[in-house]
């Protein structure tokens, strides 16, 4: 048996052979692996995360989503749920907008203050926190 261990959350993949590239089923994060030596950082590595919250936040994730054009979305356009359209929830999208409209602005002024604050957070928090929370979830409408 061989054993990978994910460099994002250190959950260990067990392979009965050798593997050159991993799949992390806890963090959904690829992995590049030199016959069952721990996995390699840096160059090659273009699928991981970014290792600390002072990388590119708006490079994209695992996910294809970039931290850093959601949050601006949700700064700029959160009164409209443009980020949640952005992160694949609709739902979420729709309700922003339906919200906002029906009631002739009055809601947007609270879905913007909404939208800053999660703009701050997405900005502030890890691109692996990022995805778990507002992309991979199964909530229809992730704060
Ligand atoms: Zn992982």
């Amino acid at each position: 048996m061989n054993e990978y261990k994910c460099p994002v959350c250190g959950n260990v993949t067990y392979s009965s052979s050798p593997l050159i590239k991993v799949k992390c089923q806890n963090c959904g994060c690829e992995y590049n692996v030199n016959g069952g030596n721990a996995p390699q950082q840096g160059m090659g590595n273009n699928n991981g995360y970014q290792n600390n919250t002072g990388g590119d936040v708006f490079s994209t994730g695992p996910s294809g989503k970039s931290r850093g054009v959601a949050a601006l979305l949700a700064i700029l356009l959160g009164a409209l749920g443009i980020h949640y359209f952005y992160l694949g929830k609709n739902t979420a999208g729709i309700i922003c907008l339906i919200l906002t409209l029906l009631s002739c602005g009055i809601a947007a002024t609270l879905l913007s203050i909404m939208g800053l604050v999660q703009g701050i957070l997405m900005f502030t928090m890890s691109e692996q926190e990022f995805e778990n929370r507002y992309v991979y979830t199964n909530s229809t409408f992730p704060f």
